[in-house]
């Protein structure tokens, strides 16, 4: 078989979209350099502009990763010792690792097989147990948008209307990403992004931001991300951190975000060819109704464990790359599991995130593949079923 003599197959594609826009990056960079402006520089204003228009939310706040967005919108809902904050425990580490930091304890809620987001179900459950329990105080909901699919943002709005508790969108995998016609960033009290260079928008490095439409959050964020300046660069008023994005990597986002709206189509249209020969063999990415994902990812759930060794042997002797997100389940991650057993006397068991770790699967996306290449990944999948 020819393969060796075709194109070969990424699972993520930073080359193919840099050789595109290679000299408009060149000339902001070096326009940053000239400027020597490269901490807070007029780029990451121009940035938050830009997100915050495409996202339709009133304000943007640059910051240093995904995990400080997430670390710094926290801290604002001044979150910490005995808090509880609920979270999906079939999620990135970074999820769970922030409210840990600020000595709060993660919840781990079990997700829903089809979606993979948070089950609404079990995150109910849970708050009462939290509740009749008496030790902690439930204080925010971090749902995550996994692989890019919106969580049902309805559903965990309405529970912390009724609970008191801050609704947080972890939309690190699914920035573009739209529910009802709205985009993500314009769901919860707030929404972190970040710009690692695999996201649906990335940089050259380490980034982040949220998104909100609350003006007096905003500012505290803006504080918070500059060691809890007040209005003079010497007040200090709150305890803060070193959260800022730097100029550089605003400069960067900044060429790449005019492509944004063509690669999620074009990630929209390799999922549909993926779906188109992998539906009804294997299980495809669920689609519910009013959300759009914004395939950051495109994973496939297998029957079991063997199954999927099966398929991820075929892939990779047709020069397929595929990968695991994620093979454990946070509550069994070692450092977190003394704050599981803390968090709940008697925790339901997590029977979802457990199985789908066991199953779950990543075939290759970016917005570069072509149709012939969707063709040779699907055939490579279905070679090992
Ligand atoms: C990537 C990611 C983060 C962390 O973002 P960084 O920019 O790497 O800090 C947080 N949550 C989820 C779900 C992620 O995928």
């Amino acid at each position: 078989m020819p393969h060796d003599t075709q194109a070969p197959i990424n699972l993520f594609d930073v080359r193919a979209q840099q050789a595109l826009i290679r000299p408009e990056i060149d000339r902001r960079i070096a326009a940053v350099l000239d400027s020597g402006r490269f901490v807070m520089g007029p780029e990451v204003e121009e940035l938050e502009r830009g997100l915050a228009a495409f996202a339709g939310v009133g304000h943007c706040v640059g910051v240093s990763s995904g995990t400080d967005a997430l670390q710094i919108a926290m801290m604002a809902e001044n979150i910490g010792r005995g808090d509880a904050v609920f979270l999906p425990a079939f999620t990135y580490t970074a999820t769970a690792e922030v409210p840990l930091v600020l000595g709060a304890t993660p919840v781990f809620v079990d997700v829903d097989p089809h979606t993979f987001n948070i089950d609404i179900a079990d995150l109910r459950r849970r708050v009462a147990l939290v509740k009749a329990e008496g030790k902690l105080r439930p204080r925010a909901v971090v749902g995550v948008d996994l692989f890019g699919l919106p969580a049902d943002w309805e559903a965990i709005e309405a529970i912390c209307a009724e609970e008191g508790m801050f609704a947080l969108d972890d939309a690190a995998q699914a920035f573009g990403g739209a529910l009802r016609g709205k985009r993500l960033g314009a769901w919860g009290g707030a929404a972190a992004l970040s710009f690692y260079p695999t996201k649906t928008l990335g940089c050259y490095g380490d980034g982040g931001a949220l998104l909100t439409d609350d003006a007096g959050k905003a500012e505290l964020y803006r504080s918070l991300r500059t060691h809890g300046e007040g209005k003079t660069r010497y007040e200090v008023m709150r305890t803060g951190m070193n959260g800022r994005l730097d100029t550089i990597q605003a400069a960067i986002l900044l060429c790449k975000l005019p492509l944004m709206e063509g690669e999620l189509a074009a990630r929209a249209r390799v999922a549909g060819w993926y779906d188109a020969r992998l539906a009804g063999r294997v299980q495809t990415p669920a689609r519910p109704e009013g959300a759009e994902s914004a395939f950051g990812l495109y994973s496939i759930l297998l029957d079991d464990e063997n199954q999927r060794a099966r398929v991820q042997e075929a892939c990779k002797a047709r020069g397929v790359p595929t990968a695991i997100y994620y093979p454990l389940s946070l509550h069994h991650q070692p450092a977190y599991r003394a704050a599981h057993a803390a968090a709940i006397g008697q925790a339901p068991p997590l029977p979802v995130s457990e199985a789908l770790c066991k199953r779950i699967l990543a075939l290759p996306m970016h917005p570069y593949l072509d149709e012939a290449q969707a063709a040779r990944v699907s055939e490579a999948v279905l070679a090992g079923l």
